[in-house]
Parts: C-alpha cells; structure tokens; sequence
C-alpha cells in the first residue's frame, strides 16, 4: 500500500478521526495515528465512560426517588463491577463503530506513535518498536491532553488519582475527596455521591465552574449540597497525608486550617495539551505554555501544519475538536466550511443538567455590548413538574436594541439537547420574537424555550 497521503492525521480522537473521514470525504488520501485506542479521551477516557458511569448513577438515584412516583423499590444495590462493565461494553462498541466508518471511507489506520519529522513527513512507531515512514503534503495534529498535576505534597501517593484512574475503580470508595470544582470535579462528585460515597470538594477558586456564568455554579453547589456533597470554595490545597482511612488533606479556606480524611482523592485540575515526542528538531511550531499557536483556520506556524482540539488549548471540548477538525480539512482545500468553530455549547452533565453557548450578561458588559436578560423557572413547566425535576432555570441573553439572541444559560432537565436551539439562533442572528414564534410541543421540556423568549 502507497505510504504517499495528502492528509496524515495524528490522533484519532474526536478531533482527528473525524476530520480524517471528512478529508476522505472530500476526496484526500488520508492516513490517521493512533498509538493507544481509536476514540481518544472523549471515547476512552472521557466524555462516553464518565456518561456510562452516570447514566448507571442516575438511575441508582430514580430508583431511590421512585417512592414518589406510587412505586414501591428497595434500596439499590450497586456493583461496580458490572457497572464498569457497561461502561466497557459502551466503549467497544463505539471504537467498533469509528473503525468501520474509517475503513467505510477508505482512511488507512495506523497503530503507533506519530512524530512529525518535516512539513512534508511523518514517521510512524508501533508498540514492537518498528518504524514507517508516511510522506505526505498536509499533516493535521489532534493528539488531544493529558490531566494536570499540581505540585501539592503528597500528590504521589497510593489512592491519589486522576480522571483516567478514576474511571476503573471497582470498589466505590466510602469516601472521596475532590481537588478542583471545576467540570470534572463536579461530574465525578454527582456520580460517586448517587453511588453513595461520601463525597468532599475542595476547590481554589470562590465558586464552583468559576468559568462559566456565575448562577450556573451556584445552582450546582446548592444542589450538590443538598444530596449531601461537602463543598469548600475559595480554598487552598496545602498538603496530602497517608492515614488509616487512606488520604489526609490539609486544606486553607477563609485563613483557618481545616483537614479532611478520605479513602480517595482525585485531581481535577485541569488538562495540559499532549504534545510529547511529537516534533522532530527542528520542525516545532510556535507553542505557547505548552499548547500550539494556531490561526484562524487552525493552521500553525508551519505551512502545511495544522493542529486542532485540546491541543490548540483553544477549547477542550470534544465538539469544538471536530468542528475545528472539519473547518482545518476544507480550508486545506481552499474551502470555507460554514460552520462557527468559536460557537460551541458548554455542557456538565449534572442533575439537573448546565448547558451554555455565546455571551453571558458580564461576558457581553466586558466588551462593551447593551444586552438585558431574561430568565424563567421551570416550576411552571409541566413535564419538569410531572417528572419530579429539581428546580431549574433557562436565561436568554440579547441584543437591547434589535432583540437578537447572542447567549443561554440553561440548568434544567435536557438541558444539553435543549441548548441546541439557541446555538442555532445565535449562529442563524435570531430575535428573541423569531424563536417564540416556533411552536413547540406540550408537554415538553422546551416549552421552557418559549417562556423565555417571550419578554
Ligand atoms: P477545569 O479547568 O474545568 O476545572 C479545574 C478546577 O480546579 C478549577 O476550578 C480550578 O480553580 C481548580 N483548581 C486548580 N488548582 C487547584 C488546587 N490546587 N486546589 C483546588 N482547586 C484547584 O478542569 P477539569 O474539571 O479538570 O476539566 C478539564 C477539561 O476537560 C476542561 O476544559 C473541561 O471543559 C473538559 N471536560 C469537559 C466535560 C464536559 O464537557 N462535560 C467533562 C469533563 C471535562
């Protein structure tokens, strides 16, 4: 087979597997590296097993609540065991799914370690040590990130984890302590509280989500509290300790000590971009803390260079990796793919759901834009009512003067279908009377969408 590709993709993430199929759409010789398994973090590592993972604990949490509903249920019992069994079964049978769709579209497969040697030549290493060489005339980068660490005493210890570790536990934790309450941080809380640890967040910063709009975190403090999580905000780490019941950690908040024991922790910090061994001297992009610097279309200092997902640092959201993805591919071929790659909806998966797109109010202040809001709650909302959702809200940012939609904030059920329908508004400039004059379906959640645009 020809090693001569006029696209070699390096990632087979979300970012890169699809880019490579819509390259080998658009008629490129494509080749796509892999060094561990196709689907990336989103599918291994991330998005698909932490939602199995939920999936298991929000019906461990309906089967709870069933009594309310004139269904009579004893307490659930949960194996983890099997419960990561599903989550396996999940994940197979996606991978199963994208090799079928690359082999569909003709994109040749490579498992090993791609390091980009010239603008024009990648090298390939497989796990027994052999190398191939791919020449090639584009090459795009979508090796995705790797959680962060921070340099906290006692961060080595046994029962210290990270996000990947977390995701293969087979015994629940009696207790567990989370060191950052950012998305992660508050997806694992949900789901280990429902499996019924004990649960703790420690988090640097004065909320939780510090970077989305600030009633999305307190809303989700308020109801993590309220099953039971311990939440610190505006607290810093000093030090973790071994001790009988596993980890202790020393933590500052409002200037006094506090120490919190559990059986473990996880650090959820963050992620840094994964660039290691990628580059041979001297063919580097320009890299910026860690991440490569890239341009419009995703192309970096390098001509022929393209890097696109976690890595770019731009956004670390599967979504925005294959859309960046697809936009890099047909601005290879001189093409303008018409979609808005900065346009992405932000979503955590916790119950009730937080779903985000465009400007918050302060976000739109910051630049100098009139904007008002309109928020509603779902107390009204029959299906939120019937089904027995946790109070909600939905809030629609726009324009003061012309009514045009520029952001959502939505905490509610479904909220991560529903945000759909404003990023469509936004990207199609929609007024807030546009959008109220599709009629929707009752009862539905997205009646709630009607409510609130209706000022
Ligand atoms: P994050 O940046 O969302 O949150 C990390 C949090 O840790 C921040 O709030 C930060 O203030 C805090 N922190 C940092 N150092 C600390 C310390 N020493 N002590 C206490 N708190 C500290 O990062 P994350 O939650 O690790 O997620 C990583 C990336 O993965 C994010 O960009 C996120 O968007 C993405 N992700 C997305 C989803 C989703 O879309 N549903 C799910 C999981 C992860």
């Amino acid at each position: 087979m020809s090693t001569c590709f006029d696209l070699v993709v390096i990632g087979a993430g979300p970012g890169g597997y699809e880019a490579a199929l819509e390259a080998a759409k658009l008629g490129m010789h494509t080749a796509l590296i892999e060094k561990t398994a196709v689907g990336g973090t989103c599918l291994n590592r991330g998005c698909i097993p932490t939602k199995a993972l939920m999936h298991s604990a929000e019906l461990a949490a309906k089967i709870r609540g069933a009594k309310e509903f004139g269904i009579r249920v004893q307490e659930p019992e949960i194996d983890l065991k099997a419960v990561q069994e599903h989550k396996e079964n999940t994940i197979a049978a996606l991978q199963k799914g994208i090799r079928s769709l690359l082999k569909g579209a003709k994109v040749t497969l490579y498992e090993g370690k791609g390091k980009v040697c010239s603008p024009k030549l990648v090298e390939v290493t497989t796990e027994e040590g052999e190398t191939l060489e791919l020449e090639t005339e584009k090459i795009l980068l979508a090796t995705g990130s790797v959680p962060s660490l921070v340099p906290i005493p006692g961060i080595d210890l046994p029962g210290v984890m990270t996000s990947d570790e977390m995701l293969n536990l087979e015994e629940k934790p009696e207790s567990l302590l989370i060191i950052g309450g950012g998305v992660i941080g508050v997806e694992f809380a949900g789901i280990y509280q429902a499996f019924g640890s004990k649960v703790t967040i420690v988090e640097a910063l004065p909320s939780l989500l510090a970077n989305m709009d600030k009633e999305l975190g307190q809303s989700v403090k308020m109801s993590l509290k309220k099953k039971g999580v311990d939440i610190h905000t505006g607290a810093r780490v000093e030090k973790l300790e071994a001790c009988e019941q596993g980890i202790r950690c020393t933590f500052t908040e409002k200037e006094e000590t506090q120490v919190c024991e559990a059986s473990k922790v996880l650090v959820a910090v963050g992620r840094r971009p994964f660039t290691e061994g990628l580059f041979e001297e001297p063919c580097m992009p320009v890299m910026e803390r860690g991440r490569i610097c890239v341009d419009e279309e995703f192309q970096t200092s390098i001509p022929g260079i393209y890097a696109i997902g976690d890595v770019n640092g731009l956004l670390q959201l599967a979504h925005a990796a294959t859309a960046q993805g697809i936009r890099a591919v047909h601005g290879m071929k001189g093409e303008k793919h018409p979609s808005e790659p900065m346009l992405i909806p932000s979503c955590v998966y916790t119950d009730p759901e937080v779903a985000s797109v465009g400007l918050t109010a302060s976000a739109a202040q910051e630049q100098g834009i009139s904007v008002k809001t309109h928020k509603i709650v779902s107390s009204s909302n029959g299906k939120s009512v019937l089904s027995g959702q946790e109070r909600g809200f939905m809030k629609v940012v726009y324009l003061e003067d012309s009514h045009v939609i520029v952001g959502a904030q939505l905490y509610c059920a479904r909220a991560t279908d529903m945000i759909s329908e404003f990023a469509e508004a936004i990207l199609q400039k929609m007024t807030l009377e546009e959008m109220a004059a599709v009629i929707r379906p009752h009862p539905s959640f997205s009646e709630m969408i009607t409510d609130v645009v209706k000022i």
